[in-house]
């Protein structure tokens, strides 16, 4: 049949989104890929100008001075510990990037306006406390009021004089506007794990310095970006012991997620969110949100899972993002992988095509 248009407007939207999930009970008709525009520069003179800027205040090297926790008052010391912990372990082994600051924001709305202001202070000086308050802040009074349920948002202010890196975050609270970790204290893993696949957008932001917003920047795809964060979250809280059987666990929903999105968008691949402009394209395709979610969280980590298997962490973590800071994706990709992204996409079909079994032996 043909795709049905599903009429997506804002109205409608948060009305259907109960029934998000029936797009599983369709079976989409094919897509064509198109190879996507893929800038490997020279880059723009203003984004090397930039890059300058940003290299003289130490963007891409490590600092000395400790990452910055803020906390509300309401959030109990147990919870800033694990996120600590978290922290800690991340820059031991990546290196400790910023300057960050990292908010953590509790369910009480009385006590959240001294964190707003300092928030907005932070590398904001190029808007006004009034914007940044009715905006950001604006978010961070929703994240204190608003439960069950957690949130999180995080950015670099790159464009500033003094740029720096900021992550703020609203742990899990229940019906009862608790937090969750009180009762569940696995939670508390989660959050190490999530804590952990932010700082590593903060490690790759740190090595971007011909910033992919300019012309004639270097951009990198998101399921690159996101499975690779996601991969160093479950790589971490594997290590560390928080939890020994999280690699087993997410390879294997992993699998399950992507043969699910498959079988309804069996055409589907990475290739079709490579750039902004593809994932546009694909979004307009599918008609929903999720398939863009199973492309970039489940069949990104599953495609980074499996080229540290064909190549190594040490690869991943490192020597790409020495490379792509200079060379740009494309080049830094094919050099260090040793393959191009297409072969790469090649070797993953093939992978895809295996019994779910197969793909989990070849993973663990
Ligand atoms: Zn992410």
């Amino acid at each position: 049949m043909d795709n049905y248009p599903l009429l997506l407007t804002e109205e409608n939207r948060l009305a259907r989104l109960p029934f998000e999930e029936c797009v599983y009970e369709l079976d989409f008709l094919g897509i064509e890929h198109l190879t996507p525009e893929r800038f490997m520069g020279p880059v723009s003179e203003t984004a090397k100008e930039n890059a300058k800027r940003l290299q003289s205040v130490g963007w891409d090297r490590t600092q000395a001075s400790p990452i910055q926790m803020l906390a509300t008052p309401d959030v109990p010391q147990y919870i800033l510990d694990a996120t600590s912990e978290s922290l800690q372990a991340a820059t031991n082994y990546l290196g400790n990037y910023g300057p960050l600051k990292f908010y953590t924001v509790g369910n009480d709305p009385e006590v959240v306006e001294p964190i707003i202001k300092d928030f907005c202070s932070w590398g904001n000086s190029f808007i006004s406390f009034e914007q940044c308050s009715q905006d950001q802040g604006e978010s961070m009074r929703e994240m204190s009021s608003i439960y069950p349920g957690g949130n999180a948002f995080a950015g670099a202010a790159w464009e500033s004089d003094d740029p720096v890196f900021y992550f703020v975050n609203n742990p899990c609270a229940n019906e009862q506007n608790e937090f969750c970790s009180l009762k569940h204290p696995q939670e508390l893993i989660g959050l190490q794990k999530m804590t952990a696949h932010e700082y590593f957008h903060v490690y790759q932001g740190s090595q971007q310095i011909f910033r992919p917003h300019y012309e004639g920047g270097f951009p990198m795809p998101r399921w690159f970006e996101e499975g690779a964060a996601e991969y160093f979250a479950v790589f971490l809280t594997q290590q560390e012991g928080w939890n020994p059987n999280i690699r087993l666990d997410m390879t294997r929903e992993s699998i399950l997620d992507v043969q699910r999105g498959l079988e309804t968008w069996p055409s589907l691949r990475l290739i079709d969110i490579e750039t902004e402009a593809a994932t546009t394209r694909t979004k307009s395709y599918c008609q929903s949100e999720l398939c863009i979610g199973f492309l970039q969280y489940g069949m990104g980590y599953l495609a980074m899972a499996f080229l540290a298997e064909i190549t190594s962490d040490e690869a991943i973590f490192f020597d790409f993002y020495e490379a792509n800071k200079t060379d740009g994706f494309y080049k830094a990709f094919a050099d260090v992988f040793g393959r191009d992204i297409d072969a790469f996409y090649e070797e993953f079909d093939v992978f895809l095509k295996l019994s779910p079994e197969k793909q989990l032996e070849a993973l663990i």
